[in-house]
């Protein structure tokens, strides 16, 4: 039993403070294609590939399915985000409806459970899908060792997967803040805002983002003094239209949400229960010291591609971290595609799941057509904001002629008698020739006629 061998040795069979020795093995499968993660885009690939004949591995290194999107993604937020908007009503409006309720309280760890309980039994489905279909999981990390071979560290060992093409689907992390060390108590990512154990006094969120404005939200509605600090001189992140962004800084402002914008984070230091940090102009200037209880970073995130060996296949990303792909998600390596997060274009799951679709339907010699123009996106706050398009500030910058057709929830009879009256509907059309270039809705859920999937 040589030194290599103790090397070699998986750290997940370590117990106790004691190395348990288990001899590695390898086996081998052939397939078809090889669908490295399975989050929503890969999973979406993996079941589309196997309805199409094809021989599926799916490789995943977590212990469930479904990626960043059903573990600590889409699916927790959007289960919190509907709770806490419940609770919110109940507390602050119903009464104006002539709903008596008493006195409103939450019990956050049943809060909690219900998310849990989505998550699992999401999660599960997939793997009941990948049964049905006959997609063949195999558990650890995933590392492409030559263009038509996967090798797969898991628990049980190393297994050697040939296949005749490779999907990777391995998506993105949490961007890290230079200097402030996340611990997911007080200092949290959207996974740590996913599962606090209390309500903190002050939270602030650097980021007023999607995610920041969407956690940020959660929190406030229960009962937290959230400000968020954003660099930009406006809210919502990229694409969204600056009047709509505008008028959801206003509506949330309302509601008790703070923002700094203009301004940055320069740094952050715990003392005691409390979180110190540090602020200045965004174009330099003014400082000044906040302090929070707990912390949310929510600055982005940064496309995965760790310990998946693109270097042994001459794979080099781009100056983003991103795998290059041509417009069949092609990599530079014939047989090596890629899809979703850690590829160019928004991050957003039904993003990566018709990208997943498209892939394998292209490796069936299907054609290949996507429109990154037609990808909508969605804040899920209250009121919502969805858009697809071009936003009025795009098409200035194109300088493309167009007209503006608004129409505000005010004067409309189901939102009046709703008592849901913020918001608008605005489409941007080609002046000429009437073509739709954009549209921007902000307003309540039960009003919005912009619909997508997860
Ligand atoms: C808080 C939050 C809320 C969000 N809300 C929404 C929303 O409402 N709507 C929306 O559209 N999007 C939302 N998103 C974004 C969405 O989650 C992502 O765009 C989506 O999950 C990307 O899918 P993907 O398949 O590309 O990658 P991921 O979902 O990140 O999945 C990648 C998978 O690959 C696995 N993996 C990575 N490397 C390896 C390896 N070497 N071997 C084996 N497995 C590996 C990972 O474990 C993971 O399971 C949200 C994200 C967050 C963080």
């Amino acid at each position: 039993m040589g030194y290599k061998f103790l090397k070699l040795a998986s750290p997940s069979l370590r117990c106790g403070g004691l190395r348990v020795l288990s001899r590695q093995y390898s086996t081998t499968h052939d397939a078809d294609l090889v669908v490295i993660g399975s989050g929503p885009g890969g999973y979406v690939a993996a079941i589309k590939a196997a309805q199409l004949g094809m021989k599926v591995v799916s490789v995943e290194k977590d212990p469930t399915l479904g990626g960043t999107c059903l573990n600590v993604g889409c699916i927790p937020s959007k289960s919190l985000l509907h709770n806490s908007h419940l609770y919110h009503m109940a507390k602050h409006d119903f009464k104006h409806r002539g709903i008596e309720v008493g006195e409103v309280k939450f019990d956050l760890a049943t809060m909690l459970k219900a998310k849990e309980n989505s998550v699992k039994a999401l999660t599960g489905g997939i793997a009941m899908l990948f049964q049905k279909n006959k997609v063949q999981l195999v558990r650890g990390v995933g590392s492409i060792v030559a263009p038509n071979k996967v090798e797969v560290k898991g628990e049980k060992g190393v297994e050697t997967v040939n296949t005749k093409n490779i999907l990777i689907a391995t998506g993105s992390e949490v961007t890290p803040f230079p200097g402030i060390t996340i611990d997911e108590e007080t200092i949290i990512s959207s996974t740590g805002a996913l599962s606090l154990k209390q309500v903190p006094k002050k939270m602030l969120v650097i980021g007023a983002g999607v995610i920041g404005l969407e956690l940020g939200s959660v929190w406030q509605r229960l009962g937290a003094d959230v400000t968020a600090v954003e660099f930009l001189p406006s809210i919502g992140g990229v694409g969204i239209d600056s009047e709509v962004a505008k008028t959801l800084q206003k509506i949330l402002t309302k509601q008790g949400l703070k923002f700094k914008l203009t301004t940055k984070v320069t740094g952050a230091r715990k003392e005691g229960n409390n979180i110190k940090v540090d602020l200045e102009a965004a174009a330099g200037g003014s400082k000044e010291t906040m302090d929070c209880d707990v912390l949310l970073i929510c600055i982005g995130r940064r496309p995965y591609t760790k310990n998946l060996g693109l270097d042994k296949v001459g794979i080099v990303l781009d100056d983003r971290g991103r795998i290059p792909v041509n417009n069949k998600f092609q990599t530079t390596v014939p047989g090596i595609y890629a899809i979703g997060d850690c590829i160019h274009g928004p991050m957003l799951a039904h993003k990566a799941e018709d990208e997943g679709i498209v892939c394998v339907e292209g490796i069936k010699g299907m054609p290949v057509h996507f429109n990154y123009d037609c990808i909508p996106s969605v804040i899920y706050t209250s009121p919502e904001v969805g858009w697809v398009g071009k936003s009025e500030e795009d098409l200035k910058k194109e300088g493309r002629a167009y007209k503006v057709g608004k129409f505000p929830f005010l004067a409309n009879s189901r939102a009046k008698t709703n008592m849901e009256t913020d918001g608008f509907v605005k489409v941007l059309s080609d002046k000429n020739t009437d073509v739709i270039l954009g549209t921007h809705i902000i307003g309540p859920v039960s009003n919005k006629s912009l619909h997508y999937h997860n």
